[in-house]
């Protein structure tokens, strides 16, 4: 197998070991989180137009819509960029607060955002969000080690602006 076909192949396994340990680790914490990450007092959520429009139960058009932005007139909570919507402060309008719970769950209309979150793979490295109190590094370490096999190792990094975003990178060689 050339070079490029195993970094191929291991970042298919680190993505199916990252979406696997959200399943088993993550979203069954989600329900009695202390700091539900759907509430946006910390996250900022990155929207495509579609999706406020569903998520906000919007009737206007995109361009009404932004000229109201634009005049201040609200959603106070979502500012528009690059061509993007961006919400934060006041909790998601599809958080169900009183059971912790995605109403867009596995809809087109749940942003990216909220499925990467906080494990996801990216070019051929898992990156952790230690901000979501469900992930455990030690244990996602091993999780991701046993994906992999022993012929390789996982090594962490945190990112030395923002110490809460963990890089976990494949290295060949087993346990270290
Ligand atoms: S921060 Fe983590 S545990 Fe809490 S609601 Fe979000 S994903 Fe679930
Ligand atoms: S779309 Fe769902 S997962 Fe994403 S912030 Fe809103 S409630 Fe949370």
């Amino acid at each position: 197998m050339s070079a490029r076909d195993t970094r191929r192949r291991l970042a298919t396994e680190l993505a199916a070991a990252a979406a696997a340990y959200q399943v088993a680790a993550v979203i069954p914490h989600c329900a009695q989180c202390a700091k539900p990450c759907c509430r946006l007092d910390v996250l900022v959520l990155e929207l495509e137009w579609k999706q406020v429009k569903v998520l906000w139960k919007l009737g206007e058009s995109r361009p009404a819509f932004d000229r109201r932005l634009a005049a201040g007139q609200g959603p106070e909570e979502i500012r528009a960029g690059n061509g993007l919507y961006y919400a934060h402060s006041k909790p998601c309008p599809a958080y169900d607060q009183s059971c912790g719970a995605c109403r867009v769950y596995g809809q087109e209309a749940k942003p990216e955002g909220c499925t990467d979150f906080p494990v996801y793979e990216d070019g051929g490295a898992v990156i952790a969000d230690l901000r979501c109190e469900a992930v455990n590094l030690d244990a996602l370490t091993a999780w991701l080690a046993r994906a992999v096999g022993p012929s390789w190792r996982i090594v962490s990094s945190a990112d030395p602006e923002f110490p809460f975003l963990v890089t976990l990178e494949v290295k060949r060689g087993g346990k270290g």
